[in-house]
């Protein structure tokens, strides 16, 4: 009688331990949402537009265990998913650079980056767990009023702003001084955006914004103003903009994907809870890579809901 409790215990225990080793990964489902996430400060108190350092790090090591891996937004808009297999994108973006974002401390005479900033938690993170990919967009303010304009710290824009791109991490534009642009002419909507790009581009020559968040998520009186324009001698082009609410993101491969109306989810402990149970328990909305960024992967019942003006370098595949 014994005996068999035995066996019974460890069949049991074997098949708990079979299933766990051959826990497959996710399907691909291309169709499926993307969380973009939009934080502000990175600092202390906690607040509605706050998240604590600590805080921060425990949405990573949330969203890494959850399968979660960091998406380039420059690539999403574009439709190139680089996230592997199994795996679904987020995408983290920082808005108004703020100190708290990227600030660098004095250890013995040279500048170490803070590891309470957003950028030394990141990098980390990243460096326990380099699968987790390295991705985040920083929507900067070259000219708004002390501390928000480039992260504060005068002596260090340039160092910032080049460590930045050359580490795999991208600008984008969120105006001159966060400027209303439902408020203001043609004129001086060109010159937000363009002037933006110029103050970039003299701490890094050539480097191009591609994409917009909208301060306050209001929109010019005509869209085409921010998309692409020249004014004072600046070319600027933006291929998606931004707005600061809305959910989940549509699939870029999905006809109801709008690069000129971007959603994004605020990255608040309760927001963020909410829409990782959401795809938990609606798994078909959640958006999980085939790990080739040149195919998209969709059911065969899924066709009518692709975009009838895909990439031509992307194939579709059935699974
Ligand atoms: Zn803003």
């Amino acid at each position: 009688m014994r005996l068999i409790l035995v066996v019974v215990l460890l069949l049991t225990a074997a098949l708990i331990l079979a299933s766990f080793a051959m826990a497959e990964p996710l399907p691909a489902n291309e169709l499926g949402r993307i969380m973009i996430l939009e934080y502000h400060k990175i600092d202390y108190p906690e607040e509605r537009w706050t998240r604590t350092p600590e805080n921060f790090r425990k949405d990573l090591e949330t969203l890494y265990a959850r399968g979660y891996r960091l998406q380039s937004l420059n690539a999403l808009i574009e439709g190139r998913v680089t996230v592997p297999a199994g795996t679904t994108p987020v995408v983290l973006t920082f808005d108004d650079s703020s100190p708290g974002q990227f600030r660098y401390v004095d250890r013995d005479g040279a500048p170490e980056i803070d590891p309470k900033s957003a950028v030394g938690v990141l990098e980390a993170f990243i460096k326990a767990k380099p699968d987790f990919g390295r991705a985040a967009t920083f929507f900067v303010l070259p000219a708004a009023d002390p501390p928000n304009r480039f992260f504060n710290q005068p002596e260090h824009v340039t160092r910032k702003l080049r460590w930045l791109v050359d580490n795999g991490y991208e600008l984008g534009n969120h105006t001159l001084w966060h400027a209303n642009l439902g408020k203001y002419d043609e004129t001086v909507v060109r010159a937000q955006l363009a002037d933006a790009q110029a103050w970039v581009q003299k701490h890094v020559p050539d480097y191009k914004l591609r994409t917009l968040a909208l301060p306050h998520g209001i929109y010019p009186k005509q869209v085409g103003w921010a998309l692409t324009g020249t004014a004072k001698g600046t070319t600027y082009q933006h291929e998606g903009i931004l707005m600061v609410s809305g959910g989940a993101a549509p699939s870029p491969f999905a006809a109801k994907f709008n690069p000129l109306r971007v959603p994004r989810i605020q990255a608040l402990e309760r927001d963020l809870k909410e829409w990782l149970t959401h795809f938990d328990k609606t798994p078909e909305d959640r958006f999980v890579s085939d790990g080739d960024p040149s195919t998209v992967t969709i059911t065969s019942t899924q066709h009518a809901l692709l975009r009838p003006n895909l990439p031509k370098s992307l194939k579709v595949i059935e699974r």
